[in-house]
């Protein structure tokens, strides 16, 4: 069965493509991710998406709409709230790849977003199923996220491109906030760690 797969990276397909298969669907790519920013970001993740599309999975890509000024006016405004952000990027991405389900003849449509724990699950569920109710479409929501950690082995192995932020410039900041603080957070264990150590050795020594 024909299903249009929207695609926001390469390693993020991985799974998704296999497991639909193995349910009978046969995806096609669409790639619609005008958020990514820079767009010298975007080539990247397109091109790692493409190449492993064409050389190990076999499956076509249609490179559909990515139209920045609709996401500027339309998800920019949000800015770190997160929850509002988020879904009105979904919304883009999905609308547009619907349309062009749509437009092919595709009856069956889903998308790779389902596939990493990092994005909002069920607000992404939920923009999914209400614009292809609206297209005539049908969904294929599959949670994919316990498969994350094979898909990260499996695309380091490959060699795969790696990006370490959803996409947007606010997920870029963001991103960098968590690593610094977890970098803090490291720091600080090891210091508590080793002031234990120098007390448990002052005990001794007493
Ligand atoms: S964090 Fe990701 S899903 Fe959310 S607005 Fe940014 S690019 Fe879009």
């Amino acid at each position: 069965m024909p299903l249009l797969l929207h695609a926001c990276c390469g390693p993020c397909s991985l799974e998704p493509v296999k497991l639909l298969r193995e349910e009978g669907f046969e995806p096609t790519i669409c790639w619609t991710n005008p958020n990514i920013q820079p767009v010298s970001e975007w080539q990247r993740r397109l091109d790692t998406l493409q190449a492993w599309a064409r050389d190990v999975a076999h499956v076509q890509v249609i490179i559909a709409g990515d139209d920045r000024d609709a996401w500027e006016r339309g998800v920019a405004p949000a800015g770190f709230d997160r929850s509002r952000r988020c879904r009105a990027c979904y919304a883009l991405r999905l609308a547009e790849s619907c349309r062009v389900a749509r437009e092919k003849g595709f009856s069956y449509v889903s998308t790779t977003l389902a596939v990493s724990p990092y994005q909002l699950f069920d607000e992404c569920h939920d923009v999914l199923e209400k614009l292809s109710r609206a297209n005539g479409l049908t969904a294929v929501w599959r949670d994919f996220r316990p498969h994350y950690p094979q898909a990260t082995r499996e695309s380091r192995e490959l060699g795969m491109y790696r990006q370490n932020y959803c996409g947007c410039r606010f997920s870029a900041a963001e991103a960098a906030v968590e690593r610094h603080q977890a970098r803090d957070e490291r720091k600080a264990a090891r210091a508590a760690a080793r002031a234990a150590d120098a007390d448990a050795a002052a005990g001794a020594r007493a």
